[in-house]
């Protein structure tokens, strides 16, 4: 009998009860080390006071109006984003993947509006996730996310990640756009060289093409600047966000340039969530942390030493892990053992990563977690690893 909960998830039999920090308790008492943070979301921990303050504060005045009314919140969080990123405007989404479907929406309408409407074309990547509506599973194009969903939306040209060449050639009087991750997460933890994303940005001003960065993953702290295309020096047309901006709270936007954006007016788009007062507020919160040079520099530093001690942890365990690869506190464990078997023994030691594509465990801590909280997941990767190593 199909259980009563749609069952396209294989869930570990842990059932989370309260979380601080980077901890997790479960029913039975269990303190879990969390280097998962709900997928990159929990940017600021679990039960982050202010955030706790944002969400109450809100929730006991009003919880949602519509896009029809102002609401303040979300005009001061897009003007937060504005003021420290390349955007000139923000349209607020629920998730990731509705991200996605603007993003999409808009390089087609801005190529529709300057009259080349045969420029649909988005260019992507091999490795890349996109998130799970028709867009997104189309973009990304692996079979496993698109077998038995036809007929998929048209448009995406599918690239091998990293190879530049094939990039230029695949470009024709079609191509609207491309769409990268600057931090493959799914895909296994895989950076972008900055090399490459300049490349790519100058691909784009000489095709007059846009440059759409996925910055789910990857954005709102999580490699060390406030947006991981930030290392590279170069900035996008539009962007995608969600995730870490909410730190738990349901939230993702589209950042643009005024010029990108050109084509969205009224009734082009939206959303009866998106933007709504109480994850606004939270938003607004979590920008107010992380978009701080203290706080980023912060998590810069716990970055390197993180990073430093994995290498030994790799080094310790040659027969387990393969190599430490990511930018900040995205990081990943190439394994040599299966990477599900290491994330299983984790759960024994109360230690939580997350498996990724190319045999990789991800690890995504709270951007807050301290350095006895690195020094403590270090020992318990260390005790698992040699677990693996003998079974
Ligand atoms: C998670 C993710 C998405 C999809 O986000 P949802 O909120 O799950 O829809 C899209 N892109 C990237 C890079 C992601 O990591």
């Amino acid at each position: 009998m199909i259980p009563s909960v749609l069952p396209t998830y294989n869930r570990a039999p842990l059932e989370f009860v309260k979380g601080e920090g980077a901890w997790l308790t479960t029913a039975d008492g269990r303190r879990f080390l969390d280097l998962g943070s709900g997928i990159a979301v929990n940017a600021l921990g679990h039960a982050h006071p202010a955030l706790v303050e944002a969400l109450t504060a809100q929730a006991q005045n009003l919880w949602h109006v519509s896009n029809l009314y102002q609401i303040p919140q979300q005009q001061a969080l897009a003007d937060k984003l504005v003021e420290h990123t390349f955007a000139d405007t923000v349209f607020f989404t629920n998730s990731g993947t509705e991200a996605c479907e603007l993003a999409v929406k808009m390089a087609r309408k801005y190529f529709y509006d300057k009259g080349q409407p045969e420029r649909v074309e988005i260019l992507t990547f091999d490795g890349s996730f996109h998130g799970r509506s028709s867009a997104g599973i189309a973009a990304a194009g692996s079979e496993k996310m698109v077998k038995g969903f036809g007929p998929l939306l048209p448009g995406f040209v599918h690239l091998t990640f990293g190879d530049l060449d094939g990039v230029t050639n695949a470009i024709s009087e079609k191509t609207a756009a491309i769409l990268i991750e600057p931090v493959q997460g799914e895909g296994g933890i895989r950076p972008v060289p900055d090399a490459e994303l300049k490349a790519l940005r100058q691909i784009c001003d000489d095709n007059g093409l846009l440059l759409i960065l996925d910055e789910v993953q990857c954005g709102v702290g999580r490699t060390g600047k406030l947006f991981a295309h930030e290392w590279a020096g170069i900035t996008p047309d539009i962007m995608m966000v969600a995730k870490g901006i909410g730190g738990g709270f349901p939230l993702g936007a589209v950042l643009a340039t005024e010029d990108a954006a050109s084509g969205m007016t009224a009734g082009t788009h939206g959303s009866t969530y998106g933007g709504n007062p109480l994850g606004c507020a939270v938003g607004c919160a979590v920008m107010d942390h992380i978009a701080d040079e203290a706080f980023l520099a912060e998590v810069n530093r716990k970055a390197g030493l993180m990073r430093q001690k994995l290498e030994g942890l790799v080094a310790d365990h040659p027969e387990v892990f393969e190599e430490v690869r990511g930018a900040g506190l995205m990081l990943g464990l190439k394994c040599k053992a299966v990477n599900a078997d290491v994330v299983q023994a984790g759960y024994g030691n109360e230690l939580i990563t997350v498996p990724a594509a190319d045999n990789v465990i991800r690890l995504l801590p709270p951007l807050t977690l301290t350095d006895e909280d690195i020094a403590e997941a270090v020992r318990r990767l260390d005790k698992t690893a040699a677990q693996v190593a003998a079974a």
